[in-house]
This record gives C-alpha cells, structure tokens and sequence, in this order.
C-alpha cells in the first residue's frame, strides 16, 4: 500500500489580527518567553543581557545575576497580571488609561546562605514589545 503525504492545512494566524490577550495561560507565556530568549531577540536589551549585581537582604551577599540566563533556562514564574493606570502622553488631551501588567519573577537563591529572593526585572507586556518591535536598524522591508 502507497503512502501518500497528504499536505495537512494548517490555519495561519492573522499577523493583523489583534487576539485577545488574556485568553494566553501563564505556561504558554513562559514557554514563549523561552523561545525567544534562546532565539536571541533580547540579546540586545541591555536590561536582560547584562549582569545586575543582587545583594542578598539576609546576609548582604552579593552576587551577579543575568536575567536573560534565566529566561533562557526557564527559571522564572509568570506573576498574575495587575491592572495600573498610564498616562498616555502621545494624546493632546492627557488620558489615562488602564494597562494589564504581568509580572515576570525570577527566583533568586543566595548561595551563601540559601536565602530566597524574588526579582521582577521586566512585565511580560514589555518582553512582548521586544518581540513585536522590528529590529532598530531597520531597512527590513524592501
Ligand atoms: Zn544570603
């Protein structure tokens, strides 16, 4: 009996099409996060891909931490999403508006005395306008 590859139909996203963003679970946001880190869209961002010092609130340790090893390796939570209100400055009339804001911890273990820390170096919103933004250099569309 032949086997034939059938060509399976697979339905693309609309690029344009604003999704609901909150319909997303927490472990597909990580697993995102994950894959672009690896893919290396942060690697530029000088918040993520340089070294912070975290001094330890129990013993004063201090230690150096990069947070894109972090996502990169997956140790880090997806906090709940918070809702805080932005001024939109771009507008003539100043506005505010409400902003959903997720929280990305990373869990920080002091390696003198095992104390454990919570870091939140960046919102999953900001990571997501890394993401989405077209690379600075620019000249990609011809
Ligand atoms: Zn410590």
């Amino acid at each position: 009996m032949l086997e034939t590859s059938i060509p399976v139909t697979t339905t693309m996203p609309n690029q344009s099409n604003s999704e609901p963003e909150n319909e997303r679970s927490s472990s597909q946001l990580k697993e995102l996060r994950m894959v672009t880190a690896r893919k290396g869209t942060f690697n530029q961002n000088p918040l993520l891909s340089t070294t912070h010092t975290i001094t330890c609130q129990h013993c004063q340790h201090s230690q150096s931490i990069v947070y894109l090893n972090s996502l990169k390796s997956g140790a880090f939570e997806v906090g709940k999403a918070e809702e805080i209100e932005v001024l939109d400055s771009s507008m003539p009339i100043e506005s505010s508006e409400m902003e959903k804001v997720t929280p990305i911890i990373i869990n920080f273990v002091c390696k003198k005395c095992s104390y454990c820390m919570e870091v939140r170096p960046v919102s999953v919103e900001y990571l997501q306008t890394l993401i989405d933004r077209p690379k600075p250099s620019g000249a990609m569309y011809v």
